[in-house]
């Protein structure tokens, strides 16, 4: 590409580490190589994230939209990063759609549907951040300096659950040894984004565990749901529920569960398993959603407690296969 060119970094909506991490770590890269470049998230994303190099430079669809529709109406590429699907990003995927610029898509997601010019898709990589890795030390690797490289090892740490699960392959953990080589923090990028939440989200893991949890042994499987109200008590903020569809899956015994946070206008599911149930699979099937093997969601407008009732009837069709292949 000759310089300058306009470039929008975007990425999925709810945006999480990897995709956050990926998008400025994109925009420094390009920037050093003298592009106009900016980053454009659909919508808000946490507290916790909001320390990352560049983080200032976002620009926010839901917030800035006129701001936003600009850069998107004038860019002449348009780099989407760590999702598969236009859909994903909500509001802004008109304007997305409606873009003449050409597009880089870049993602670790099972089946991409979202047409670009050129496809970095790699679904055997842990995150986006770590296929962005490669990309960048192959294009111009002279370009990646430390605030790259924590950019990329926040992605990578938050999609592998901190290297845990299956997707750190042998090559994530030689990607984060290189990362260390920029000389990143690597315990202070843990603290700033494990262990920097709000006490209302403590109190709200201690309800939601106490109060909230359902578990269903016969399927090895459980559920946690946040209605409205409830988040309202807890001075819920974008953010305050990641990753509390985790933590049933620490009970002994559990390998798959599920997470229904209501919103305004939709109910959020997130599924997670252990061992080689696919919620991929399940998530499309029954909630027009997808992700990983392990890790997947979607969305719906049916209202929660029909969406739970579903959930429910739809276990025991499942019952022989959560009960086989033992983690
Ligand atoms: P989370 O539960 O953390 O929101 O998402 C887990 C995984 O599922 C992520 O890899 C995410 O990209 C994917 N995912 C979440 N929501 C949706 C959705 O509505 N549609 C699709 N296709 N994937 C989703
Ligand atoms: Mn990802």
């Amino acid at each position: 590409m000759s310089v300058p060119r306009r470039i929008v970094a975007t990425t999925h909506q709810g945006p999480d580490g990897d995709a956050i991490g990926s998008s400025l770590a994109l925009y420094r890269f390009l920037k050093k190589q003298g592009h106009d470049v900016s980053v454009v998230t659909p919508n808000d994303y946490p507290e916790f994230l909001q320390w990352l190099p560049s983080n200032a430079d976002v620009v926010n669809y839901m917030r800035q939209k006129p701001l936003a529709e600009a850069l998107i109406e004038k860019a002449e590429y348009i780099f989407h990063l760590d999702y598969n699907h236009l859909k994903r990003s909500a509001d802004m995927a008109r304007s997305l759609y409606q873009s003449k610029a050409v597009r880089v898509l870049i993602d670790h997601h099972l089946k991409p549907e979202l047409p670009s010019k050129y496809i970095f898709s790699d679904t055997g990589v842990s995150s986006t951040c770590e296929l962005l890795f490669h990309i960048m030390k192959q294009w111009d690797g002279g370009l990646i300096d430390r605030d790259i490289a924590t950019c990329i090892y926040t992605g990578i740490m938050t999609d592998t659950g901190s290297f845990c699960y299956r997707s750190a392959s042998a090559q994530t953990f030689a990607v984060a040894a290189g990362l260390m080589d920029y000389g990143i923090d690597r315990t202070g990028i843990y603290d700033r984004v494990y262990d920097n939440y709000s006490e209302n989200r403590m109190r709200l893991m201690g309800y939601c565990l106490n109060e909230k949890m359902e578990i269903f042994p016969q399927y090895r499987a459980a559920l946690i749901s946040l209605r409205l109200e409830e988040q309202e008590r807890y001075g819920f903020v974008a953010g305050d529920s990641e990753g509390f569809v985790n933590l049933p899956l620490s009970v002994k015994g559990i390998r798959f569960t599920a997470f229904f946070l209501e919103k305004e206008d939709k109910v959020k599911i997130s599924f997670r398993s252990k061992g080689n149930f696919s919620v991929n699979d399940f998530s499309r099937k029954h909630f027009d959603g997808g992700g990983h093997l392990n890790a997947a969601g979607g969305d719906s407008k049916i209202p929660l407690d029909e969406l739970i009732q579903q959930f429910r009837e739809l276990l025991p069709l499942y019952e022989r296969e959560l009960n086989e292949n033992d983690v």
